[in-house]
């Protein structure tokens, strides 16, 4: 019978780690409370996906949790869109309500990029906003998108610099792959981005110093396609043949090659929800250093 090896990789866990970084929310934001001021994020849920009502259940709970004040406010599907940019103007007035988040995917009779230009750009701590990726784009303060932001903290956390590195991101989504390649440009990494007319992957994730894979299909990355000692950021979230939540990268195999590896679940999943807490908790304290009450 062959004897699998040990896994070598060291395992970046993102439940830790969330946990360290939502500790450190919690203690902001009683000093923010002690001035009065409890950050406040109203997260908006039109229809009733079952996916999205999970993930909005989830994100209330953290937040509830880490002593932020949450509102989540629920619509049929029949909701219009002038209903929705009504609400969204009201909750941009709202000075209890420091972050808004439009939960996605919307119903297909609304606009969802008019909703999400709607939301004032003070208040977007999904990073969502054409203000928030052009500042990034210049590297001006704004809001960083959760997920690629819980990556880059992953990569924080094991002290690695990424000046001179090669950062490979696989996927160029709005939400994900783009933002992730402009952060790690920010931190000099060289960066390639691949996508579904990249003419030969592995050739370009051989070179990798670290590779976030953020596709959304099982085994884009395996074990050949990487360079021993490699960082491995997985974002997918994707379910195997027994219906587990499984990422775009073969686990077992890659983690026997590379240096670090995130795991799915308990990676990047509890990061995305830990660094809305982040920009909302942010948001609060820009708003009382604005008002001249930090
Ligand atoms: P998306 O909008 O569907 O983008 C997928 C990207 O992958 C596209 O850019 C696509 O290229 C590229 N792609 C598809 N097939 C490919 C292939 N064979 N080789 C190389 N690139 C390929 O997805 P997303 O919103 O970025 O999300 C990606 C994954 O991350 C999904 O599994 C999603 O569920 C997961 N996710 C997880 C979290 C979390 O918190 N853990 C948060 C957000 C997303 P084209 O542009 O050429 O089509």
């Amino acid at each position: 019978m062959a004897i699998t090896p040990p896994p070598t990789a060291h395992i970046i866990d993102g439940n830790a780690l969330g946990a360290k970084l939502r500790a450190d929310v919690s203690r902001r934001t009683a000093a923010l409370q002690a001035r009065g001021i409890t950050p406040g994020l109203a997260v908006v849920l039109v229809g009733d996906n079952p996916a999205s009502q999970v993930y909005v259940r989830n994100k209330v709970k953290a937040c509830t949790d880490g002593g932020l004040h949450s509102v989540l406010d629920r619509y049929p599907a029949t909701m219009t869109e002038a209903e929705l940019l009504a609400r969204i103007d009201a909750l941009n007035h709202d000075n209890s309500i420091h972050g808004i988040l439009v939960q996605l995917p919307l119903p297909a009779h609304i606009d969802a990029h008019k909703v999400i230009e709607a939301i004032s750009p003070a208040k977007d701590v999904d990073g969502f906003h054409v203000a928030s990726a052009g500042a990034l784009m210049v590297g001006q303060p704004g809001f960083w998108p959760c997920t690629p932001y819980g990556c880059m903290k992953m990569i924080e956390s094991i002290g690695y610099d990424l000046r001179g590195k090669h950062a490979v991101v696989i996927g160029r989504s709005n939400i994900v792959g783009k933002p992730m390649a402009l952060m790690l440009l920010q931190k000099n990494a060289t960066v390639t981005i691949c996508h579904s007319a990249t003419a030969d992957l592995k050739a370009m994730t051989l070179q990798a110093d670290v590779i976030v894979a953020a596709v959304g299909k099982r085994n884009v990355l395996t074990a050949d396609m990487v360079k021993p000692g490699a960082v491995v950021i997985d974002v997918g979230m994707n379910r195997n043949d027994e219906g587990k939540l499984c990422g775009d990268v073969d686990f077992d195999g890659v983690s026997r090659v590379a240096g670090f590896i995130t795991p799915v679940p308990g990676g990047v999943g509890p990061m995305t929800i830990t660094m809305l807490l982040v920009n909302t908790l942010e948001a609060a304290e820009r708003d009382a250093a604005q008002r001249g009450l930090a």
